[in-house]
């Protein structure tokens, strides 16, 4: 079972994704954590993205499709992935497909976290004061929603035509969320 959750930065998507990794028993893929852990450490692809990241510009789409297919690839007896932050333009959802076929796999679902623009900024400013994270701040934020709008929204169409795509409330008690995201998965089991 191979489930993208997908969501506006600020969403709720990585903290979902603790629990429903653990629930489901999936490997956890989350381009955003990848890339930190790149940069964390000093490697080529850390020192290449570092700033496109802390302006709150999405990565190239080489970049990021790479890695999603040298994890996937290293994964193959996993009783399924759990996608996070990707694919985050049309171009890395047609090239995920490509991926997903060469390994005899497909995408189950799409579980789209629906969350209001004024809460992601507030949640988002929030975490900003604990997260460390050079990109939660206000001005990369804005930045952050002009890319959502323009390059990631339309993903919500590829899947939509391809049937996979399931809309989930994402405002709510994180445990209520996790509940609904929970009954949908099982829905598609
Ligand atoms: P959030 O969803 O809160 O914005 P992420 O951790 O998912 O946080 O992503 C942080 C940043 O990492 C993004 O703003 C972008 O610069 C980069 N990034 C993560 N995933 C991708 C991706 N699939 N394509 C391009 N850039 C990405």
């Amino acid at each position: 079972m191979n489930i993208i959750l997908f969501g506006p930065p600020g969403a709720g998507k990585g903290t979902q994704s603790q629990q429903l990794k653990e629930k489901y028993g999936l490997t956890y893929l989350s381009t955003g954590d990848i890339l930190r852990e790149e940069m964390a450490a000093e490697t080529e692809i850390g020192k290449k993205v570092k700033d496109i990241i802390s302006k709150g510009g999405l990565v190239s789409d080489e970049i990021v499709v790479s890695i999603i297919k040298g994890r996937v690839g290293a994964n193959l007896k996993s009783a399924g992935f759990l996608f996070d932050g990707f694919p985050r333009t049309v171009k890395q959802a047609e090239m995920l497909d490509e991926i997903m076929k060469g390994f005899s796999l497909k995408i189950n679902a799409v579980l789209s976290l629906e969350v209001p623009e004024d809460i992601l900024i507030a949640r988002m400013l929030e975490r900003g004061k604990t997260s460390g994270r050079a990109d939660d701040n206000i001005d990369s934020i804005r930045h952050r929603f002009v890319e959502y709008k323009e390059k990631t929204a339309p993903v919500l169409d590829y899947y939509k035509k391809q049937g996979n795509l399931i809309g989930i409330n994402g405002v709510g008690e994180i445990s209520e969320i996790f509940n609904n995201l929970c009954k949908e998965i099982d829905n598609i089991r």
